[in-house]
C-alpha cells in the first residue's frame, strides 16, 4: 500500500463524515475549518427518508433518500430525533392525499426489501407502520385523548396534531410518515467528540485554505503562510465549493442557494411533544409549503417556501464561466459571514408564525425564538429540484463532494474509499462505523448546548425530544 496523506478542505457535515470514516479504516487525515467548531454551516432538520416533502421529484430520488437516510442514521443515531411526520394538504393544494398514496406503497415495499436484504436496515420501525393515514372521524375521536409524555404509538403522536389543527383548512387523510428529525448541534459535538480522540486525524480549526497547487506528485495546500504537501484533496467547502475547484482549475456547473428557517417559542406549549408537522403548498408562492419542526421545551423551528420566509429574491445563483463560484449577492455574505439585523429577523420570524398559524390558529400567541437558521446549500449541475447528490471526482487525487441533504454523506464517502482503493492508497472494502464505546451521551449533549450557547442559539436546540427509536 502507498501510504496517502489526505487534506479534507471544509468541516461540515461532508467534511467531518469524511475524516471520521477514513480514519477508521487507517488514513492520515488533515482536516481543515475555515470557523472555530465544525458542522456551522446551513441548517438541517429533517431526515427525508423517503423524501416525502418533496412532490416534485422523481421516484428514483425518494427511494434514494430512503437508502441514504436508512445508512445514515445507522451511522449517526445520537443525531437522529424520533419522532414521525404528520403530511397535510391544504383545502387549497391543488392535489388530493389519495394521490401521494402510490409512492408511499412503493416507499414501503422498497423499506421491506432493504430489511429482507439487511436486518439492521430495520430503523424506521415496522415497514407496516411506514405510513398511516388519519381521517377527520380519526381526529376528532384523538382529540379527548390525553397527550402522553413518551408517545410511542403513531396514534400518540396524533394526539397534539388533532388538538391543535384547524380542520376545516386540511384535507383528509391525514399522513404520518416515520422521517425523523436532524440534529445539527448534537452532530457537530458527537462528530467533534471522535475526532478529538483519532490519533490519526490532525484537526484544523480556524484555518482557511487559500490555495491549492498540483505538484509532481500530489498537492501543495497554503494556509496563514504555511504550506504542506498532500497526496489526495477531498473538498467539502460546502457552498464554497467552487472556490477549490477555481484552485485546482477543473470544469463545474453548479448553483448556491441561500435560505433561512426560523426560531419560534411558544411558551404554553413548552410541555407539548408534537411530530415534525408538514403543510404542502406550491414552493415560491404564498403558499408555499409550511414546516413546523418541534424541538424541546417550546421551541419551534419554521420553514415556509415563500420569498418573504425561507426563499429570497436572488437567493439561488449559478457559476459562469469566468468561475466555479457562483456569486451570492454581498447582503447573503453579510448575513452568513457577520450577522442579521434585528428588524429582518422580528419580520421574517413573525411571517413564519402567521404562515403556520393559518393551520395551527393557536400558534399565532409564540415569539421570536432567537436568530434565524440559515446558510447557502450547493446544487451541483442546473436543476435546482436536485435532492440527491453525493461526490465527482474531475481530476486524479481530487474528491468534490457536494451533497444536497446529509443522508446523502455515507454514499459520498462510500465513493470517495472506492476512489481510494484503485488509487493504492486503501486497501479494504470493508464499510467503517461509529464505536459507541468512545462517546457517552452526558459529554454529547453538554457539548451540543454548549455549541448552542457559543453560536447565540437557546440550548434547547441541542437537546432532542425522544432518543430511542424503532417503534
Ligand atoms: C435553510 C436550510 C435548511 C436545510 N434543511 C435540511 C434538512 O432538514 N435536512 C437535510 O438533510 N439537509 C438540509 N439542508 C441542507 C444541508 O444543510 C446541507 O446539505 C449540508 O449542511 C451541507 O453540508 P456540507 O458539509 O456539504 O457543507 P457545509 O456545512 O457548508 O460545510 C462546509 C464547510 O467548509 C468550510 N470552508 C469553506 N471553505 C473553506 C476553506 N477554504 N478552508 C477551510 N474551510 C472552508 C466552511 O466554513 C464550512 O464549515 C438545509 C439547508 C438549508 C440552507
Amino acid at each position: 500500500m502507498k501510504k496517502a496523506k489526505i487534506a479534507i478542505v471544509g468541516g461540515g457535515v461532508a467534511g467531518v463524515t469524511s475524516a471520521i470514516y477514513l480514519a477508521k479504516l487507517g488514513l492520515e487525515i488533515t482536516l481543515f475549518e475555515k470557523e472555530s467548531s465544525f458542522v456551522s454551516g446551513p441548517p438541517f432538520c429533517h431526515l427525508h427518508a423517503g423524501g416525502n416533502l418533496y412532490r416534485e421529484i422523481s421516484d428514483e430520488q425518494c427511494i434514494k433518500l430512503l437508502k441514504q437516510s436508512i445508512d445514515f442514521l445507522k451511522f449517526y443515531p445520537f443525531v437522529v430525533d424520533y419522532r414521525p411526520t404528520v403530511i397535510a394538504l391544504p383545502t387549497t393544494d391543488k392535489q388530493t392525499p389519495n394521490q401521494l398514496l402510490p409512492r408511499l406503497e412503493l416507499l414501503t415495499k422498497e423499506y421491506k426489501q432493504l430489511i429482507q436484504k439487511d436486518s439492521s436496515n430495520k430503523v424506521l420501525g415496522e415497514p407496516n407502520n411506514y405510513f398511516k393515514l388519519y381521517s377527520r372521524e380519526d381526529l376528532e375521536k384523538l382529540k379527548f385523548e390525553k397527550a402522553s409524555s413518551k408517545p410511542k404509538s403513531s396514534d400518540e403522536w396524533m394526539i397534539s396534531v388533532a388538538q391543535n389543527i384547524n380542520f376545516d383548512k386540511v384535507q383528509f387523510p391525514l399522513i404520518l410518515v416515520q422521517e425523523y428529525g436532524l440534529n445539527l448541534f448534537r452532530l457537530a459535538s458527537g462528530a467533534t467528540l471522535i475526532l478529538e480522540k483519532m490519533n490519526n486525524v490532525t484537526l484544523k480549526r480556524t484555518t482557511e485554505v487559500d490555495n491549492i497547487q498540483k505538484k509532481q506528485e500530489g498537492w501543495l495546500v497554503s494556509y496563514y503562510n504555511k504550506q504542506e504537501n498532500f497526496d489526495y484533496i477531498i473538498n467539502s467547502a460546502g457552498f464554497r465549493t467552487g472556490k477549490i475547484d477555481d484552485m485546482i482549475g477543473v470544469p463545474c456547473k453548479r448553483m448556491v442557494e441561500f435560505k433561512a428557517a426560523y426560531v419560534s417559542h411558544w411558551k404554553s406549549k413548552e410541555q407539548t411533544l408534537f411530530p415534525e408537522i408538514i403543510f404542502h403548498g406550491e414552493r415560491g408562492t404564498p403558499q408555499g409549503m409550511g414546516q413546523f419542526t418541534p424541538y424541546p421545551n417550546g421551541y419551534f423551528q419554521l420553514h415556509g417556501m415563500t420569498h418573504n420566509i425561507t426563499l429570497y429574491d436572488d437567493g439561488l445563483v449559478a457559476n459562469t464561466p469566468l468561475s466555479c463560484q457562483p456569486q451570492l449577492k454581498q447582503n447573503f455574505i453579510q448575513k452568513i459571514e457577520k450577522s442579521w439585523n434585528k428588524e429582518e429577523i422580528e419580520e421574517r420570524t413573525k411571517s413564519a408564525i402567521e404562515h403556520l398559524s393559518r393551520f395551527i390558529p393557536n400558534f399565532s400567541e409564540a415569539t421570536v425564538g432567537s436568530k434565524p437558521l440559515f446558510g447557502a446549500q450547493q446544487i451541483p449541475g442546473d436543476d435546482p429540484t436536485l435532492r440527491v447528490a453525493e461526490v465527482s471526482f474531475p481530476t486524479k487525487g481530487y474528491a468534490r463532494c457536494e451533497i444536497v441533504k446529509v443522508s446523502s454523506v455515507i454514499d459520498m464517502v462510500r465513493a470517495i474509499q472506492k476512489e481510494l482503493i484503485k488509487l493504492g492508497y486503501l486497501n479494504t472494502n470493508n464499510e467503517a462505523s461509529i464505536s459507541f464505546d468512545i462517546l457517552r451521551e452526558e459529554e454529547i449533549s453538554s457539548l451540543a448546548q454548549t455549541l448552542c450557547e457559543q453560536r447565540e442559539y437557546p440550548r434547547s436546540l441541542g437537546c432532542r425530544n425522544i432518543k430511542n427509536g424503532g417503534n
